[in-house]
C-alpha cells in the first residue's frame, strides 16, 4: 500500500456536511489527513453552482438563506471558530419574503418581530393563534435549535418545557397544529410556506421540528454568501487540502472495504483503493447500503430501521435569467412566495394525486411556489431568478424519454405563468430558462427519490436512528439524512462529529 492511499478518514461525497466536517476536524487536529471523494466534478453536492457562460449566469443549486447567522446563531459561531468571516462576504437581506396572494401581496421584513407584526396587522382576528404560535417558536423552537449542544452538555434546557413539548407538540404535524391554532386557511398556508426550506408540506413536517426551523431562520437571523454556495464549498475544500488532505473529484466510490472482524478498511474507486479506519458516508443511506456494501445480511437490522426513514420531498426548479434587473421588472424582494390556494385546498390537491395530471396540478399549480431573486442577493452571479416547487419523483417518467421532455416543458410553462401572474412586469423579459426535476436531483446526488433535503422530519422519528449501533465499526453517516436539512444543520452536526474525532 503506498502512502498516498492511506488516510486518517475518508468521506464518501463532498456535500456540505463532509466539507464542514473536514474543515472542523483539521482546525481542531491540524495533523489530520482527510480524503473527500465525490463523483461530481465540483465540491459541494447541492452546495454548488452550475455556470452557463452564454447566459451570463452562475446558478446556485440550493442556497438562498443560511440560517443561524445573527447574533448568538450557531452557524455564525461556527463560521467565527473557523475564521470564515474574513473570507466570506455575507449579505443580510432586508426582507424575509413577499407573500403573493390572489388578492394582493404582503411584504415581511427580515426578523421574527417584523414577521409577527405584519401577520397580526393583516390577520387581526387570528391574534390569539398567532401569539400562541410565536410563543412556541420562542420556547420550543429555541430548545430544538440547541439539540446538538444539549447532547454535548453545553446547553442546559428547561426540562419542564421538554416534557411539555414531548407530550403535546412532538406527535402532531404542522398541519394539525396550525389547524388547532389558526382558522384562516390563507394564514395557515403562509405560516407553513417555509416548510419548503426543509423539503416538506404542512402535512409532512413535525410541528416541533418546524418551530425550530422558524427559530433558526428568523429569530437567529439569516444571510446569503456572496459568490454563492460554491464559494463556501470551495473555501472549506481548500482548508482540507491545505492541511494535507485531498478532495478527489470525478470519482465515484464503488464499494466500502470491510474486514472479517467487522471493521471498515477503506473504499474502492475506479482510481484505485483508498484506506482508512474511519469512513464517513455523505451519500444517501438507502443508496449507500444498497450499492456500496457487500455484506447485506449483516445490514438487516439497519434496513429495518431505514424502512421508516422517509425521504424529504424533491424539487422542480426553473432557473432563469432576465434581460434587465428583476427589481426593475417588479420583482424587488429577495424571496417571493406565490400562493394559489389556502391550506385546506392545497392539501386536498396533494392528497388527491391519483394521476399524473392531478400531481402536476397539486405540486406545480396549487402548492406554494418559492421565487428567489438571486440578482438582489448577489448581482455578480447574473440577472438570475429561480422558481422552486416541492415535487415527487413518482409522476416523473425516465429521463430522456419523450414523455419526460414533454413533462419538463409543461412544468416550465406552468411555473413561468405563475410567475407572470404574480409579477406581470417580468413577461417578455425572461431570456434563458432551464428546468431541474426530481430525476435531475437524483442523478447528480444519488439521493433517494431525488430528495433535496435528506430525511423528512415528520412525527415518526424511529427511522432517524438507523445508524445507531451500525454493524461495521468505523462507518459513520454524515449528511442531511442524519443532520437534518440545511447548511446550519450540516455544520452543527459536523461540529459534533469533529468533537468526537479524538474519542
Ligand atoms: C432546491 C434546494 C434549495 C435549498 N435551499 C437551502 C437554503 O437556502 N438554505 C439551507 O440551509 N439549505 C437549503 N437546502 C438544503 C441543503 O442544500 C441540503 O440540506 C444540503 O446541501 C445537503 O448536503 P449533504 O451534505 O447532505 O450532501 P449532498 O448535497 O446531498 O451531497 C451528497 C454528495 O455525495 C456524492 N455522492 C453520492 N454518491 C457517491 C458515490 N458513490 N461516490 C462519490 N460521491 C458520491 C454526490 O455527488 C453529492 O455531491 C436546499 C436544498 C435544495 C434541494
Amino acid at each position: 500500500m503506498d502512502a498516498g492511499s492511506r488516510w486518517d478518514a475518508i468521506c464518501v461525497g463532498a456535500g456540505i456536511t463532509s466539507l464542514a466536517f473536514g474543515a472542523q476536524v483539521v482546525k481542531r487536529h491540524p495533523g489530520a489527513r482527510i480524503l473527500v471523494i465525490d463523483k461530481h466534478g465540483v465540491p459541494g453536492g447541492y452546495a454548488t453552482v452550475f455556470r452557463r457562460p452564454k447566459a451570463g449566469a452562475a446558478f446556485d443549486c440550493s442556497l438562498h438563506k443560511l440560517s443561524g447567522m445573527g447574533e448568538g446563531g450557531n452557524l455564525r459561531r461556527i463560521f467565527a471558530n473557523l475564521g470564515l468571516d474574513g473570507e466570506l462576504g455575507l449579505k443580510v437581506p432586508a426582507d424575509y419574503f413577499e407573500a403573493c396572494l390572489p388578492g394582493g401581496s404582503i411584504r415581511f421584513g427580515n426578523g421574527v418581530d417584523a414577521f409577527r407584526q405584519a401577520l397580526q396587522d393583516r390577520f387581526p382576528h387570528e391574534r390569539a393563534g398567532l401569539d400562541r404560535f410565536f410563543d412556541e417558536v420562542a420556547v420550543h423552537g429555541r430548545n430544538g435549535y440547541h439539540q446538538f449542544q444539549m447532547m454535548d452538555g453545553t446547553f442546559e434546557p428547561d426540562f419542564a418545557q421538554l416534557r411539555y413539548a414531548h407530550k403535546h407538540l412532538k406527535h402532531v404535524t404542522l398541519a394539525q397544529a396550525l389547524a388547532e391554532r389558526i382558522n384562516d386557511p390563507w394564514l395557515r398556508e403562509i405560516l407553513a410556506a417555509t416548510g419548503i426550506y426543509v423539503g416538506g408540506f404542512a402535512e409532512d413536517l413535525g410541528y416541533l421540528y418546524f418551530l425550530h426551523v422558524v427559530y433558526a431562520t428568523l429569530t437567529q437571523g439569516n444571510a446569503y454568501v456572496e459568490g454563492a454556495s460554491q464559494r463556501l464549498s470551495d473555501v472549506l475544500a481548500r482548508r482540507i487540502v491545505a492541511a494535507g488532505g485531498q478532495v478527489l473529484l470525478g470519482t465515484a466510490v464503488r464499494k466500502i472495504i470491510g474486514d472479517d472482524a467487522g471493521k471498515v478498511r477503506g473504499v474502492t474507486t475506479a482510481k484505485g483503493d483508498f484506506y482508512a479506519d474511519r469512513v464517513y458516508l455523505n451519500a444517501a443511506p438507502h443508496y449507500a447500503l444498497r450499492t456500496l456494501f457487500d455484506d447485506q445480511p449483516a445490514l438487516g437490522p439497519v434496513w429495518r430501521k431505514l424502512d421508516n426513514l422517509k425521504p424529504s420531498r424533491s424539487t422542480t426548479t426553473v432557473y432563469l435569467t432576465t434581460d434587465a434587473a428583476p427589481a426593475d421588472l417588479g420583482l424587488s424582494s429577495t424571496e417571493t412566495m406565490v400562493f394559489a390556494c389556502g391550506a385546506d385546498a392545497s392539501r386536498a390537491a396533494r392528497a388527491g394525486c391519483a394521476s399524473d395530471e392531478a400531481c402536476e396540478r397539486a405540486y406545480w399549480r396549487d402548492s406554494v411556489m418559492e421565487v428567489t431573486n438571486y440578482h438582489a442577493l448577489d448581482p455578480d452571479g447574473g440577472r438570475i431568478v429561480c422558481l422552486n416547487v416541492l415535487d415527487a419523483m413518482a409522476h416523473w417518467p425516465e429521463r430522456r424519454s419523450p414523455a419526460y421532455k414533454l413533462k419538463k416543458a409543461r412544468a416550465l410553462n406552468v411555473l413561468l405563468e405563475r410567475l407572470y401572474a404574480a409579477k406581470p412586469g417580468l413577461r417578455g423579459h425572461v431570456v434563458y430558462t432551464e428546468v431541474s426535476t426530481p430525476r435531475t436531483y437524483e442523478r447528480f446526488t444519488n439521493n433517494t427519490d431525488g430528495a433535496g433535503y435528506g430525511a423528512m422530519v415528520g412525527t415518526d422519528l424511529s427511522g432517524h436512528v438507523f445508524h445507531h449501533a451500525f454493524p461495521i465499526a468505523g462507518v459513520h453517516f454524515l449528511s442531511a439524512w442524519v443532520a437534518g436539512p440545511s447548511y446550519e444543520a450540516a455544520f452543527g452536526y459536523a461540529e459534533m462529529k469533529a468533537k468526537q474525532w479524538a474519542a
